[in-house]
């Protein structure tokens, strides 16, 4: 079966190269959302606080869920809470970003009827990526609603739209502006409140901006969406399947859904455990992805199918069990994003539950 080893120690270090990067005081919001960018959630969220991370964050309310059903029960984040799930976020004591009015409405209905005093809650503004928040016209009306002090204002964040891009960067400067606006008017009536503006690539690139927290999702998982910066971390995952059957064929043999591969002279075809239902996209078919296999690199031949792929194993000395490899602590899965068409994001939050994870120190 396809495994993904993950090595906490790696995960570690690339804590470590994150926090020295910051201030000693300044926070950071480790973020889990989508099973932990497909790593595995649980063990990731285990050994970040037990590295003393500050909060985990999350997408949605059933994610939060999940963690406090495995026993997690440090603070977290909800990013993109739904009206829906307010009620079962109270229930497990997570802690919603709130980003509109009818959001802030919403959730005050719910915190009312229950009448819980004093609730955490975040505020997200928009400051240029225009996806999700309030606006600099909703300060007035925001400060008007804090002051009947019925929700607790933990943070207030913004998020940047391109913080990889090379510096000086025109949109970024004008959102970090924004932002620094948006501080100082919040600041002098809630002095306490977090603010917080930067992910990954930010840190690296922008780290006067840290202020009293950051978010780190990809950082955590050994990228940062540039060759320099991701040098300085370690992938914590290693993807590789073991051959399940090797084909001898004959030339003028067609291979795989819809004759996707003829061989071109007798081969040796090696099929693989692992498929587009696993993450590996058709994108990587007829030849594009390859995969290692006692050190060589070899083509995926052939359509993906859902549950198995094909290899070309003619020129590779192997047997069946043996162990192909998709990536590794290299950065590997760079390749991978730049064959696919995609980012190394996309790729990590594709592997399916159904891939079997090692959990190594
Ligand atoms: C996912 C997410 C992050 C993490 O970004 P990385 O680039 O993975 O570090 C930070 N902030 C918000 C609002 C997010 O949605």
């Amino acid at each position: 079966m396809a495994i993904i080893d993950l090595y906490l120690s790696r995960l570690n270090h690339n804590l470590g190269v994150i926090r020295s990067k910051l201030q000693p005081k300044t926070k950071i919001i480790g973020v889990v959302k989508a099973n932990a960018y497909g790593q595995g959630v649980v063990p990731i969220a285990q050994n970040l606080i037990e590295q003393g991370i500050d909060y985990l964050a999350v997408a949605y309310a059933s994610e939060g869920i999940a963690l406090r059903s495995a026993g997690i029960d440090c603070p977290i984040m909800v990013f993109y809470p739904q009206k829906e799930t307010f009620a079962a976020l109270l229930q497990h004591c997570l802690e919603p970003v709130l980003y509109s009015r009818q959001t802030w409405f919403a959730f005050m209905d719910c915190v009312e009827r229950q009448r819980i005093p004093k609730y955490p809650v975040h505020i997200k503004f928009n400051t240029g990526l225009n996806r999700i928040g309030f606006s600099w016209e909703d300060r007035e009306w925001l400060l008007e609603q804090l002051q009947h002090n019925k929700l607790q204002v933990e943070s207030i964040y913004s998020h940047l739209a391109a913080s990889e891009e090379v510096r000086p960067h025109i949109p970024t400067e004008k959102q970090g502006e924004y932002f620094q606006k948006i501080r100082s008017f919040f600041l002098p009536h809630y002095p306490n409140t977090v603010f917080h503006l930067l992910n990954t690539s930010g840190v690296f690139n922008y780290p006067e901006w840290q202020w009293d927290a950051v978010r780190i999702g990809i950082g955590l998982y050994g990228f940062a969406n540039r060759k320099s910066w991701d040098q300085q971390l370690k992938p914590i995952a290693r993807l590789h399947a073991p051959i399940s059957q090797i084909h001898s064929v004959d030339k003028g043999a067609y291979v795989g859904y819809n004759q996707g591969w003829k061989a071109s002279r007798p081969s040796q075809i090696a099929t693989l455990p692992i498929g587009h239902a696993d993450g590996i996209g058709r994108e990587f078919g007829l030849g594009k992805g390859r995969v290692i296999i006692h050190g060589q690199l070899l083509p995926i031949i052939g359509n993906v199918c859902m549950d198995l792929v094909m290899v070309d194993v003619t020129d590779c000395n192997c047997a069946e069990g043996d162990s192909a490899i998709f990536f590794d602590a290299d950065h590997t899965l760079n390749e991978w994003a730049e064959v696919g068409g995609t980012i190394p994001y996309e790729l990590l939050t594709r592997l399916s539950p159904r891939i079997t994870r090692v959990i190594h120190p």
